[in-house]
């Protein structure tokens, strides 16, 4: 795209954005009347108009059917969980078998490494970034110490340069090389939540496996943003949020992926419930647990219904969108802002700097950005014209415009406020 920071180039873009109209499918918070500049998609997705209708829909079902409802609902809730498999299968890159909805992310990661960290003789380190999101480390941290390893010593974390605050991927790799003969587990940020940058997660992932180790992904900021190839990829297990980029609502259901070599194992060390138990004679109530084929064997209790549906209503967009055209915008939409930016920081002086990697293969949709000096006093008066962004000490400034619903007209009057700003 041949950007122009105008207001003309804005509206023709939008204009000519075959995507626009799913705009209209969300509903924005308002600032003195007007739809906000909503740049925290990858913190918590808009509600999408058709979410309240789905929930509706289970509350009569749950009102005209009672129990009944497990078979009789529109949504049979016995099988609830299934009607996001495919979805969230496309989401990620993965055969429809080893993707399961489930749980929060942080639970999700614990019971994903009592099967898949599990440390013997020599091999009982884990492999991180440094800085990983807090619930990261203490989920890694404590597992150690459930196994009685000591953190200090047996977590292996990756710090980012101190320049650049990223983490390359050429380190990361030269990491488990060095480590390959004590490494267990290798778990990163697919996107890493702070700078935004998206690793090279085929490359690591064969590094990891060649390693001997087992290599998980958390995708809190991956899964809905960038393009995934989890099967292929031949990643062990991974789990993701569905409340960022996945728009299901405050504290919405995670999604895992586990790849289909672990599936229909009776020994694999894995903490179980009734839900991952043959559906077939479940209740009937057998004393041996039977697990089900599938990445379904994890599950243990049944779906919590309500805060599922809204899931349906987002996933659905995506198919109708779909992923590709939603990458390419997403590509040009954050090429916008980036463009933006780098006007701004000509034509006042102040020095911002975008320290998320530009290169398509290394962001999803978010950028980070320095605002040197005055940041936190320039993010305030961002908020208080209406641009809702996320704000990181001491001087970081984090935007995700998302394809969904986010518009070039975002960018542009979100230029428009910043310039205002740094010029007063
Ligand atoms: C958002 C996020 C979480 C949140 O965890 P919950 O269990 O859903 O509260 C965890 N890890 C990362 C990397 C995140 O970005």
């Amino acid at each position: 795209m041949n950007y122009s920071f105008t207001h003309n180039f804005a509206a023709q873009a939008d204009a000519e954005d075959p995507l626009h109209k799913y705009r209209n499918q969300f509903f924005f918070p308002q600032h003195k009347g007007n739809p906000v500049v909503y740049f925290t998609g990858n913190s918590l997705g808009l509600q999408p108009k058709k979410a309240k209708e789905i929930v509706l829909e289970e509350l009569e079902d749950w009102a005209k059917f009672g129990v009944e409802g497990h078979t009789e609902a529109r949504r049979p809730w016995l099988p609830y969980h299934e009607f996001f498999t495919e979805k969230l299968a496309k989401v990620v890159g993965a055969h429809p078998t080893e993707v399961v909805a489930m749980n929060g992310l942080t639970a999700n990661l614990h019971f994903l490494m009592v099967s898949f960290f599990r440390p013997q003789g020599k091999r009982t380190k884990i492999l991180c970034e440094g800085k990983a999101f807090p619930s990261d480390q203490y989920a890694l941290k404590s597992q150690l110490r459930f196994h009685g390893l000591d953190p200090k010593e047996h977590l292996i974390e990756i710090t980012p340069d101190p320049e650049t605050e990223l983490i390359e991927d050429d380190r990361v790799v030269a990491a488990i090389d060095e480590h390959r003969d004590e490494l267990a587990l290798v778990m990163l940020g697919g996107v890493n939540y702070y700078t935004g940058q998206w690793f090279d997660m085929a490359r690591i992932t064969d590094a990891a496996k060649r390693a001997g180790a087992k290599m998980g992904w958390d995708l809190a900021h991956a899964a809905g943003n960038v393009p995934l190839e989890l099967h292929k990829w031949g990643v062990d297990f991974a789990a993701w949020c569905g409340y960022k980029y996945l728009n299901s609502g405050p504290g919405g259901v995670s999604g895992v992926y586990i790849h289909e070599q672990y599936h229909g194992q009776k020994d694999i060390p894995r903490f179980e419930g009734w839900w991952g138990h043959n559906k077939e004679n479940r209740f009937t109530m057998p004393k041996e647990f039977e697990p089900i084929p599938t990445a379904e064997a994890w599950q243990l209790s049944n779906a919590p219904v309500l805060s599922m549906a809204p899931l349906l209503a987002s996933l659905d967009l995506f198919e109708e969108a779909g992923f590709a055209a939603l990458r390419q915008k997403s590509l040009n939409l954050t090429g916008y802002l980036a463009f933006v930016i780098e006007q701004l920081a000509q034509s006042t002086g102040v020095a911002l700097k975008v320290i998320t990697p530009l290169a398509a293969q290394r962001r999803g949709a978010q950028l980070s950005v320095v605002i040197p000096n005055k940041g936190k006093a320039i993010f305030n008066t961002l908020t208080a014209e209406g641009v809702i962004a996320d704000w990181r000490e001491p001087d970081v400034i984090r935007m995700a415009p998302v394809p969904l619903y986010n518009s070039y007209e975002d960018i542009y009057r979100f230029g428009k406020i910043l310039e205002k700003a740094l010029n007063a």
